[in-house]
């Protein structure tokens, strides 16, 4: 009889084949194994290609990396990198397992999720403030920007009363430097525990097994939840996005309005005042752009205009349309049964042996 130690490394060696399946019917899904000059096992990465499209397609790219350490003996940590959807709710991208957390795992986690989203695409990055993860995002997206969280933040991406979106005041990297917790203690791993509750050590395979029916299990939930969006304005903008814009336009009272030439306008607030480029959809405040709701100035410039119609000025990543089609379209696809895997067996044996993890 196999012990629990032999079921965890017959895991290892089963990996290429599992992958093999999950890819099959995940159509272009992106997994990679990398090993050591001794062909052991280091890491593994695994991208579902309706995550990537999801991403790319649907998100405002702005990615939260964290790791989040495991209880193992042979996987210790787990790499993430999430992003918000169009309800400014956490979504997987992609994730690693692996031995160890240093600079070199987190510049190979990188390489690899560049290549998943293309070498063009340009991202934000949000983390906690390790060395790695700051080395590794300088290595493989220099151009890039990469701004910290802290709990005071991290907290809010739960408040939905705020006036200020998660992503604006991480991108205006709000944090009061006294206050520090890391972003892997604070969202990634609250996350991580909620969704993949990993108790004690498992097979490799079940834990990626795990991961992959838990974001099966939040597609199919958020596509109910798309379906049974209602609202006082027809449901045009998720709840998120809507909750946002109404409280803008609440704000936007207190602006002096002063009309430049054609869609230009100055507006002040307090002591500060603002240039709004309205068909470009352009403030100097930064709001807009960033997250594709008209900010306070926006909005005040646009003041004949009832909400209904500044709706019309979202982004469309934030409407209930693009949410509601979007998990209709994508969905994580059950990996096959143990039984079709055995006839892949035969069929890749050759490739298996090739790639035996010896631990
Ligand atoms: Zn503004």
């Amino acid at each position: 009889m196999s012990s629990f130690n032999d079921v965890l490394k017959k895991s290892f060696s089963n990996l290429p084949i599992f992958f093999h399946n999950l890819q099959r019917i995940n159509p272009n899904t992106f997994m990679c194994i990398k090993k050591d000059s001794y062909n052991r096992f280091q890491f593994c990465f695994v991208a579902l290609g309706c995550m990537i499209r999801m991403f790319l397609t649907y998100m405002i790219l702005i990615i939260f990396v964290g790791h989040v350490p495991l209880i193992g003996t042979y996987i210790t940590s787990m790499y993430i990198a999430v992003a918000l959807d169009g309800n400014h709710e956490l979504l997987l991208i992609t994730f690693a397992l692996g031995t160890i957390n240093c600079d070199e795992s987190w510049v190979w986690f990188m390489r690899r999720l560049k290549e998943c989203l293309g070498d063009s695409t340009e991202v934000g990055f949000i983390s906690h403030m390790t060395k790695s993860i700051y080395f590794a995002v300088r290595r493989v997206y220099p151009d890039s920007y990469h701004g910290y969280c802290c709990k005071n933040i991290a907290e809010k991406i739960q408040d939905s009363t705020i006036s200020n979106t998660v992503v604006e005041q991480l991108l205006q990297n709000e944090v009061n430097g006294n206050d520090l917790h890391w972003l892997d203690n604070i969202v990634i791993a609250k996350w991580v525990r909620a969704f993949f509750p990993l108790k004690h050590e498992l097979p490799i395979t079940t834990i990626i097994q795990m991961v992959h029916d838990s974001m099966q299990g939040v597609y199919i939930q958020r596509a109910t939840f798309g379906v049974n969006f209602t609202g006082e304005f027809h449901g045009l903008l998720t709840p998120y996005a809507l909750k946002v814009l109404q409280k803008r336009f609440i704000h936007s009272d207190g602006c002096r309005v002063r009309h430049i030439v054609g869609d230009r306008y100055d507006v002040s607030k307090y002591l500060t005042t603002e240039f709004v480029q309205l068909e470009d959809g352009i403030c100097t405040c930064g709001k807009w752009q960033k997250c594709g709701i008209p900010c306070d100035h926006a909005i005040a410039s646009l003041q004949r205009l009832e909400i209904e119609e500044i709706q019309q000025m979202v982004n469309l990543k934030l409407t209930t349309a693009v949410y509601q089609n979007t998990f209709q379209i994508e969905t994580v696809n059950p990996i096959p049964i143990l039984m079709h895997w055995k006839y892949q067996l035969k069929v890749f044996s050759s490739y298996l042996h090739d790639n035996l993890l010896e631990l």
